[in-house]
């Protein structure tokens, strides 16, 4: 059983919403948290959506995203690091602890894995003074192996506490279970983590068994086959005790009203968790 005030939505879960519907939304739910996404700040204004959150009572548990450094070849790599760079610097002005950070898949037109893991890899030191100097932890998302071609090339928890190993200070972990809940050695990676101290960020949704899009067809906590209780109690177990962040991509849930979808997300989490 968890408690609403423990959980947070990230603000893809309510795409359809504006930043100043979606803070309406959930704290009319009873909700506490946020972690909002660009786009949508930057359609409010950043001084803005900090008045909007913060009248609302909401705290900012995070900001999506930084990263994504492959995406744009070679000759694109000054760009996406400024481009990380401003995300971070609104992650801070928001007051988030930590931004999520998504390495990005292979380079255009490459089939090297070694050549996207360096590449993406010395952007993302170089992007490190950056957040440091911001005070906001570069939380490093490992995502299913199926987004490798085109989202990150860090696919397991054990690359990308490798990978914050190497980076050192200012780097943790966001662990997202849509992610990582097939992988045998997530609990042995989590408490690896626990240990470092960079458990930054915990995600939930659910796996469809029928789903008919890896990107945009997620579950609410108990609709699919992820053991989110596992994962949360080895999370709590490693010593995490931050929010627990539903981020739900869904076509589905995007075209269904906010408030059911968040009346159903409550009952999906306090069922499951
Ligand atoms: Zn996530």
């Amino acid at each position: 059983m968890i408690d609403k005030k423990r959980i947070t939505i990230n603000q893809i879960t309510t795409n359809n919403l504006s930043l100043q519907q979606a803070v309406a939304a959930y704290a009319k739910a009873g909700l506490r948290g946020i972690t909002p996404w660009r786009d949508k700040i930057e359609q409010a204004g950043l001084a803005t959506s900090k008045a909007i959150i913060a009248d609302a009572g909401l705290t900012v548990t995070g900001f999506c995203i930084a990263g994504l450094f492959t995406q744009k070849g070679v000759e694109g790599r000054q760009v996406q690091i400024d481009e990380a760079r401003r995300a971070i610097d609104m992650a801070a002005a928001l007051g988030s602890p930590s931004i999520v950070t998504v390495v990005g898949g292979l380079l255009p037109g490459s089939r090297s894995l070694a050549d996207a893991r360096g590449f993406a890899f010395d952007a993302l030191a170089e992007t490190l003074a950056h957040a440091r100097a911001c005070g906001v932890t570069l939380a490093i998302e490992a995502l299913h192996p199926m987004y490798a071609p085109d989202w990150s090339v860090v696919a397991t928890l054990r690359d990308a506490n490798d990978w914050c190993d190497r980076l050192g200070e200012g780097t943790g972990l966001a662990v997202d279970s849509y992610h990582v809940w097939w992988d045998p050695t997530a609990a042995a990676e989590i408490a690896r983590a626990g240990r470092a101290g960079r458990l930054s960020a915990l995600h939930v949704s659910d796996w469809l068994p029928d789903t008919r899009s890896l990107l945009l067809d997620r579950g609410i906590p108990g609709e699919g086959v992820i053991d989110n209780r596992g994962i949360v109690q080895t999370m709590k177990e490693a010593g995490f005790d931050g929010w627990t962040e539903v981020e739900i991509f869904s076509e589905r849930l995007w075209a269904e009203p906010a408030d059911d979808v968040l009346r159903r997300i409550i009952h999906g989490c306090s069922a499951t968790l």
